[in-house]
């Protein structure tokens, strides 16, 4: 996919804040966090979706990356959301499957969303 912006940031094309990164997924900060943690997490191969027939080693890979980033970040413990929005009713806006991991304050309840409170 050459004009995905999240292809070019798994490929290092353009620049983003790298926190976690394998053989298989690429973790980075948002670039408008809606809290003091706010780390996405791809995999490095394109997928438009979680439903997009990723293979379960990838997701496995990518639920290693959110251990090893919420340790870093040291929410571990003190708790973290994971979402991922597919489509338009979930107001998905880069059309490469992303994982964002959540944290460093209470989330509140609402709609399961970080500002939806
Ligand atoms: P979505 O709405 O598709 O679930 O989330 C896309 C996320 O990607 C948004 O939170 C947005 O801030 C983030 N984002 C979009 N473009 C870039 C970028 O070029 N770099 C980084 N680091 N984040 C981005
Ligand atoms: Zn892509």
């Amino acid at each position: 996919m050459s004009d995905c912006i999240f292809c070019k940031i798994a490929n290092h094309e353009i620049p983003s804040t790298v926190v976690f990164e394998d053989e298989q997924v690429i973790a980075f900060r948002d670039l408008d966090p809606q809290a003091p943690t706010h780390v996405l997490v791809i995999p490095k191969h394109h997928y438009a979706t979680i439903t997009d027939d990723v293979p379960a080693e990838t997701l496995a890979a990518m639920a290693n990356a959110i251990k090893e980033v919420t340790k870093a970040e040291g929410i571990d413990e003190s708790g973290f959301r994971v979402i991922t929005n597919a489509g338009p009713d979930a107001g998905q806006t880069v059309h490469h499957f992303h994982m964002h991991v959540l944290g460093g304050k209470n989330l509140g309840m609402g709609l399961l969303s970080a500002d939806a409170q």
